[in-house]
């Protein structure tokens, strides 16, 4: 299958839920994210910040890069002029680097929290307490630079597709409450990106809007090279 059967087979299941679809292009060639992009994909996800870089100065400024891997402060000054979303806030110290390099960026910079949905010790991501605090307190009135626009959350890697749904389900729930209870200043709550190539079509089931699919458009990934 190429890329652009790929993405029509993909396009099309997501169609009915109004979904966005972040092309997650990381361990992929800048060519293979130009031919995704000819076929009018938009939307790219990396999730390190050097290879996002890599790529960048060589693929159109039209492209909106997604940055959707572990964010440490010390990498966000380099992505901040451009990043259209970065998926993978886990904690108050990185909204404040985010927000001091928004300042120094004059803009705004669209983030969505990354929540620990998943039973594995090896996820990040903040737990719904941490959200919860956050929310409930002025913790994150001061960050007038970024735009909270929602959730990100990653199911446990297991063939347990109850167990999967459950973990969306939990986070769409507490997406909700959020939606209900916590307007700030600084959220526009439009976002809840959840489901990869694996399990996309549970995590749509379950109330996702946006998905992030790499193997199943660029196929599958060499580690080794
Ligand atoms: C790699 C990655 C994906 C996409 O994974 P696939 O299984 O290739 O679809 C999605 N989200 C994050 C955070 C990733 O690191």
């Amino acid at each position: 299958m190429s890329i652009a059967d790929n993405l029509t087979r993909i396009r099309k299941e997501l169609s009915p839920y109004n979904s966005t679809l972040i092309a997650v292009s990381k361990t992929h060639p800048a060519e293979a994210v130009k031919e995704a992009f000819e076929f009018g994909q938009v939307d790219f996800g990396e999730n390190k910040v050097q290879e996002l870089q890599d790529k960048k100065v060589l693929l159109p400024e039209a492209l909106h890069w997604h940055l959707i891997g572990h964010l440490q402060t010390n990498k966000v000054k380099y992505i901040s002029p451009y990043v259209h979303l970065i998926h993978s806030i886990d904690s108050l110290k990185l909204l404040e680097e985010v927000n001091k390099q928004g300042v120094k960026n004059n803009r705004v910079i669209p983030c969505l929290l990354q929540v620990h949905i998943a039973q594995e010790e090896t996820k990040f991501g903040a737990d719904e307490h941490d959200i919860r605090t956050w929310f409930s307190t002025n913790a994150l009135d001061q960050f007038e630079h970024i735009k909270i626009k929602g959730f990100m959350g990653m199911a446990s890697l297991t063939d347990d597709q109850q167990k999967i749904k459950q973990e969306f389900f939990q986070l769409k729930k507490l997406f909700d409450e959020c939606a209900k209870h916590y307007i700030k200043p600084n959220t526009d709550w439009t976002d809840l990106s959840m489901g990869m190539s694996s399990d996309y079509k549970l995590a749509l089931d379950e109330g996702s809007n946006m998905v992030r699919i790499g193997s199943a458009i660029f196929g599958n990934r060499d580690y080794t090279i």
